[in-house]
């Protein structure tokens, strides 16, 4: 399935990975900073508008590359793949995709460069999984513009110095069956009544930016609507399938960079006169995690050729994430376990990637959600 362009592509960010990402992020995520100073060398090597057209300033790759790019990143830091995943897939192909002519004009040649970050505001604090359920955010038309009431909860990207705009799901009103009617709306940052709270303490994903948004009377012009009136759930639909191939990417990565760091580690480490790596357990232990991270990556690879095919691909996508979040959490433990004490220490990675595992079993779907849309499309009742 690698082209050409692909095995470059991964080639130079690989290097970058290693040489750039890797020998400072660990500071990075100790202060809970932002890392600007990596974004912006990111932005440089064209990373954000891997999937965009040119004629939007981007590299006119496909959604591959940047699953590839996503893998590369993680094999050494989370938080820097989270923060390209939620830019591209979450923050720049809603407007790719559904976009009028004057807001894809208007977004996108920044965001590709990375100069600004979109961010997806779906998740409320009242409901993540259940969605319209738990939705309480609404836009009303009033005057030639919308007026947004309402909260969102843990939103990426959304209050960095950068973050140029939020696509926010909200109910728009009712339709004929009583169901609420979901639009998506583009709040550009810095719109008087959005306020961006303090960024969260959070388990993992130390160097990524998550907050809360509040929307009180908010107010945007009509033509802010992205896409469709009431097409706003089949919109996030669709990018959530997107994004479960990207995520599972990001954590096919950082399974590998588990086996990776597993690796280097029993060779040089030594216990009752000989290396670790020499014992039968260890190499066990390793076998596994290549297992896990080989078969996870069969799976997204599978995921995204059906996508890029224009082929249904919703179930592949759920299988895809379910699997490798798996394997990073199972591996994110052996390689911990292989680590010993060391493991534990937040100067090694495999620290960072055990605290950066559990995250993908929830983001983006958690697994029970994932497993039930497979049972979906199985056929099975809802
Ligand atoms: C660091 C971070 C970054 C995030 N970034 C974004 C972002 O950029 N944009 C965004 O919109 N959201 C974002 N999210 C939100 C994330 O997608 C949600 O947390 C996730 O979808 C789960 O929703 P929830 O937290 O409300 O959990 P809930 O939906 O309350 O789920 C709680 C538990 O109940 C289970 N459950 C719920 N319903 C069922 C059911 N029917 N059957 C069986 N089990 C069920 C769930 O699987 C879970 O185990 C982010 C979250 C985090 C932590």
């Amino acid at each position: 399935m690698l082209n050409d362009e692909h095995v470059e592509l991964r080639k130079s960010v690989e290097e970058f990975a290693r040489e750039v990402v890797a020998p400072v992020i660990g500071d990075y995520y100790e202060r809970c900073e932002f890392p600007y100073d990596i974004v912006r060398k990111m932005g440089a090597m064209g990373l954000f508008g891997l999937p965009v057209p040119e004629e939007y300033g981007g590299m006119g790759g496909d959604y591959f590359v940047l699953c590839l790019a996503l893998e590369e990143l993680a094999r050494v830091d989370s938080s820097v793949a989270i923060t390209l995943e939620a830019a591209v897939s979450l923050g720049e192909m809603p407007i790719l995709r559904f976009g009028t002519d004057a807001q894809k004009q208007r977004w996108l040649p920044k965001m590709a460069a990375g100069e600004i970050l979109g961010a997806f505001g779906l998740t409320e604090p009242g409901g993540g999984s259940d969605v319209p359920g738990g939705m309480r955010t609404t836009a009303v038309l009033d005057g030639g513009e919308w007026v947004i009431n309402g909260s969102k909860a843990f939103i990426t990207n959304s209050g960095t110095d950068i973050t140029g705009v939020v696509a926010v799901a909200a109910i728009t009103g009712r339709r004929q069956d009583g169901r609420p009617e979901i639009s998506t709306i583009l709040v550009p940052s810095g719109t008087p009544g959005l306020t961006v709270s303090e960024k969260y303490s959070k388990v993992g994903w130390s160097a990524s930016d998550t907050r809360e948004l509040s929307f009180t009377g908010c107010r945007v012009p009509e033509e802010n609507l992205l896409g469709e009136r009431g097409r706003g759930y089949a919109q996030f639909l669709q990018t959530l399938d997107e994004g479960r191939v990207a995520i599972a990417a990001l954590s096919v990565g950082l399974a590998q960079g588990c086996v990776d760091e597993s690796l280097r580690y029993v060779r040089e480490r030594r216990a009752f006169g000989q290396e670790i790596g020499r014992y039968q357990s260890m190499q066990f232990k390793i076998a596994d995690m290549e297992a896990r991270v080989h078969t996870a990556r069969l799976a997204y690879y599978h995921a995204a050729e059906r996508m890029l095919a224009g082929l249904p691909f919703k179930k592949e996508a759920a299988i895809a994430k379910l699997v490798s979040s798996n394997a990073a959490m199972d591996n994110a433990r052996d390689a911990t376990q292989v680590f010993g004490g060391y493991g534990f220490m937040n100067e090694f990675p495999v620290g960072r990637f055990y605290r950066d595992a559990k995250i993908l079993e929830i983001g983006e779907g958690t697994s029970e959600v994932q497993r039930m849309l497979i049972a979906r499309e199985l056929g099975l009742p809802a």
